[in-house]
């Protein structure tokens, strides 16, 4: 048996003339499941019996259960969510005035190891199906009964290292008959994993991207982020040109500002040079603190003597303010603990 929740619809299409029914039977199925929220073949009777009977023998439904759930005193939701087998991941609903943005995981577990994000401290686990990553959405709405508006790919795992499965999810979360979540309003954040921007870029899907950087220097970059032995800032740039030479919008760097690590004056002119390589946006986010690392985050004066480089530079920034660290749910705290 398939998970019916692992096809596009256009896979749901192929079904359909496979099996000799006119194909917008797809668009009505898709219809029942993501917008009616139906998990029954028999409650769909627009669909012809025949099709249903036969569907019934090859698909099943899959469904995400929240095993837990935690709300910040900020309004941030944190959701830890049961796979198959007793592994688990956790999605992050972050309401803001007019918006509604899920953070969602696409692996279970980690294999990029970065030494300030606890999500890889248990290794990797395996790769999240479409249907697991769209099923965070569907099973967030059911709980809070109110509509996610946007989706960033920043939850457990590296979603360009689990690339197929990532696109079924976004053409299903876009989709005029699904989700209709529109592409500006879904963020995939890499950690420089260059062979999936490579790949993002050849399929020129004009969909935004957030590197993760935290520093200029392959020395620094290294020691925190081994993904850097492999695809240093050279190579890593040399993608990020490519990519914008073909989608044409600014990539945004991220920027997890540790105190002492990479917050010096010289950190700060190394990043104000590299970013000026391609058309980009900066992200700075303030390192969260964890029990399972001994760095710290940096003071308000620290981050204001950074971002001061950076304005004489010429370089523009946000600063990310921290969402949901009293419940461990803000970037680098998801680990998905299943007891306590
Ligand atoms: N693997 C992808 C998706 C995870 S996104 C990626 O690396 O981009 C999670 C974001 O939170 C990344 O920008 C990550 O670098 C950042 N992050 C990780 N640990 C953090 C921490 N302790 N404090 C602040 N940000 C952190």
């Amino acid at each position: 048996m398939r998970d019916i929740k692992n096809l596009t619809r256009e896979n749901l299409e192929e079904v359909c003339r496979s099996r000799g029914v006119p194909v917008f039977h797809a668009q009505q199925l898709f219809e029942w499941i993501y917008r009616k929220r139906v998990n029954d073949f028999s409650l769909m009777p627009n669909v012809p019996v025949k099709f249903r009977e036969y569907l019934k023998t090859v698909f099943y439904f899959s469904q995400m259960d929240v095993l837990k759930k935690e709300v910040s005193t900020d309004g941030t939701v944190k959701f830890l969510m049961g796979l198959p087998g007793g592994l688990a991941v956790e999605s992050v609903l972050i309401p803001e005035k007019k918006r509604r943005t899920l953070c969602v995981s696409t692996q279970a577990g980690c294999k990029f190891g970065c030494k300030f994000c606890v999500s890889g401290l248990d290794g990797f686990k395996r790769n999240l199906t479409p249907g697991e990553i769209t099923g965070q959405l569907l099973a967030v709405e059911k709980d809070t009964g109110e509509k996610v508006t946007n989706i960033v790919f920043m939850g457990v795992g590296e979603p360009l290292d689990n690339f197929e499965n990532l696109m079924v999810s976004i053409a299903i979360f876009m989709d005029n008959r699904g989700f209709e979540i529109g592409k500006r309003k879904i963020v995939i954040s890499t950690c420089g994993f260059v062979p999936g921007i490579d790949l993002l870029a050849a399929r020129g899907a004009g969909l935004r991207i957030s590197v993760s950087l935290h520093s200029a220097d392959d020395k620094k970059r290294s020691e925190i982020m081994p993904v850097n032995k492999k695809y240093d800032t050279g190579k890593l740039m040399k993608a990020l040109k490519k990519f914008y030479e073909k989608e044409k919008f600014a990539v945004t760097f991220e920027y997890v500002l540790i105190s002492g690590f990479n917050s010096s004056e010289k950190d700060a002119a190394a990043l104000s040079m590299y970013v000026k390589g391609v058309p980009h946006k900066l992200n700075i986010i303030p390192y969260n603190s964890s029990d399972y690392f001994q760095w710290k985050a940096p003071t308000g004066e620290e981050i204001g003597a950074f971002v001061e480089i950076l304005k004489t530079r010429g370089v523009f920034y946000t600063i990310r303010r921290p969402r949901g660290r009293d419940i461990s749910a803000a970037c680098g705290q998801l680990k998905a603990k299943i007891t306590s």
